[in-house]
């Protein structure tokens, strides 16, 4: 982004890979340097009272990036780094998503710079409803559509909802997603980013001739994403030798049981301990030898100081913006096979696009009709991807970059800047 107000790393990086992306196609000049920057930004304190007594004021974000091709939508995360920039980085790397994988939707990004795990239920309860009455008149169905994010999850989109509906005098489910389905919620959502991620690896596994069931994998940031993709890479077959979470990893060459890591982890929070296996650091996961390797954790986890001492053959981006781009042309010169982010962990957006539109229809799917159009949609965009980066010899980033910017720039050249 050009201008100070949302420089950070990663803004700095999204702009980058941006620009890439924006020569390759000889993008028009006005509409680059519209598409630099966000639509809109917000800064909003919280204020939220303590268990003991005390108002402690937070800070909150919400940067819309660009709704040409429709509302805005993207996570609300809350984490102590959270900062306008990385929220930024995140609303510019969702509008590439959403075109890239087609959806009538734009890219944005919220969130809330506190340590989620620190917050009582009363505490946290508290700053959501208070950040949504903040954010109150930039979202709703038509709008922006928040959805969780790390640090988020079911019930701090229940709060979210509820606040909004308590504020316009009626039940608006479709002003968030990845609600409980008890409330609007649709079958399939929270398990949608992780089950994402394995389609797209099963589709580079059958396009490079390698056969899963052989395959190890290790994946750094066992939450929502990691733990789903865990999970279902092992019912797979794929034995699953490493872990990591903030507290720590866990390495194991004869293979760890997953059903055991989610079950520690659920009991002590953490993954730090686990018994059946070595300790690592949060950073050696991302270099045990193993065929997939899959971040799920935040940005900027793999540099030109870490890229070249990666063994895996596949790399999923379940996180966004993992990769730095000097990284990039590192494991393109040594043959790692990258999934972007944009492709990897479009499986979250793209359920939530169901939820929304099943909210808007009052008319809910089944699990089988979510999961076959899910597949559906992320199969096509990998053929897509994978044809345009051997058309025009780039790597998977770039090329699905190429498509995701292309359908914006047309859209907003046929709509006009209104300058
Ligand atoms: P989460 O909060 O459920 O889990 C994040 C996990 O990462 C936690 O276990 C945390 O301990 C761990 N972690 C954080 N920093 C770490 C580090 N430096 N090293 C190792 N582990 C670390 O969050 P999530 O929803 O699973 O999101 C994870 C990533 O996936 C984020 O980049 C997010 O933007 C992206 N993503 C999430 C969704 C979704 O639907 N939730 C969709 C698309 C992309």
């Amino acid at each position: 982004m050009a201008t100070i107000e949302w420089r950070s790393p990663a803004s700095e990086m999204a702009v980058q890979q941006f620009d890439i992306a924006a020569e390759k196609l000889k993008l028009d000049k006005n509409v680059a340097g519209r598409l630099r920057r966000p639509d809109r930004a917000l800064i909003v304190s919280v204020p939220t009272r303590m268990d003991d007594g005390r108002v402690h004021v937070f800070t909150g974000y919400r940067v819309q990036h660009n709704d040409v091709l429709g509302p805005f939508k993207g996570g609300i995360r809350y984490h102590p780094d959270v900062n306008l920039g990385e929220v930024s980085a995140l609303a510019m790397w969702m509008t590439w998503k959403c075109s890239l994988v087609g959806l009538p939707l734009g890219g944005a990004k919220g969130g809330i710079a506190c340590d989620p795990r620190r917050l009582s239920r009363n505490e946290l309860q508290g700053m959501t409803r208070r950040y949504t009455a903040e954010i109150l008149n930039f979202i709703g169905p038509e709008v922006d559509i928040p959805a969780p994010d790390m640090g988020t999850n079911d019930q701090v989109m229940a709060w979210v909802m509820d606040t909004y509906s308590q504020h316009r005098g009626y039940a608006v489910p479709g002003v968030v997603t990845g609600k409980p389905v008890d409330i609007g919620g649709t079958v399939g959502r929270r398990e949608a980013t992780g089950r994402g991620v394995v389609y797209m690896i099963m589709e580079a596994a059958e396009h490079l001739g390698i056969d899963l069931g052989k395959c190890t994998a290790a994946v750094q940031g066992l939450g929502n994403v990691g733990m789903t993709t865990a999970r279902e890479l092992a019912a797979l077959g794929v034995k699953i030798v490493g872990a990591s979470d903030t507290s720590g990893g866990v390495w194991n060459a004869q293979g760890l049981a997953v059903h055991d890591l989610a079950l520690y982890k659920e009991k002590n929070g953490y993954l730090k301990g686990f018994p059946s296996g070595e300790s690592l650091s949060g950073t050696e996961i991302l270099e045990i030898k193993c065929d997939i390797l899959i971040p799920a954790a935040s940005e900027m986890q793999i540099t030109a100081g870490n890229a070249p001492r990666l063994k895996c053959r596949i790399l999923a981006e379940g996180a966004n913006g993992p990769t730095t781009p000097e990284a990039d042309r590192m494991l393109s010169e040594n043959g790692v096979f990258v999934i972007p982010d944009i492709l990897a962990n479009a499986g979250g957006v793209i359920v939530s696009y169901f939820e929304w539109v099943q909210d808007l229809q009052n008319f809910f799917w089944t699990e089988d009709e979510v999961r076959n159009r899910l597949r559906g949609i992320l199969n096509r965009a990998f053929q897509e991807v994978l044809s345009m980066s051997q058309k025009e010899k780039v790597d998977m980033r770039l090329a699905a970059l190429i498509i995701g910017v292309r359908r914006v720039a047309r859209a907003m050249l046929w709509r006009g800047l209104y300058a």
